[in-house]
């Protein structure tokens, strides 16, 4: 299983991926897709921080 956190650059925010199908989300092209990529899962956009997009980290 894949553990990662969003953390902002600017003020040092940690936040917990957003969970699908039991699985942390993976990052592609600016947004979150699920690691099954199934299409009724879909996508959402990275969460912001201090008016920027949070870094997507694996620990
Ligand atoms: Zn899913
Ligand atoms: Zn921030």
């Amino acid at each position: 299983m894949i553990i990662a956190k969003l953390v902002c650059e600017v003020c040092g925010n940690e936040t917990d991926v957003p969970v699908c199908c039991e699985q942390s989300m993976i990052v592609k092209d600016d947004y979150m897709l699920c690691c099954c990529k199934s299409e009724d899962c879909g996508y959402q956009p990275i969460p912001e921080c201090c008016g920027q997009k949070m870094n997507y980290v694996r620990t």
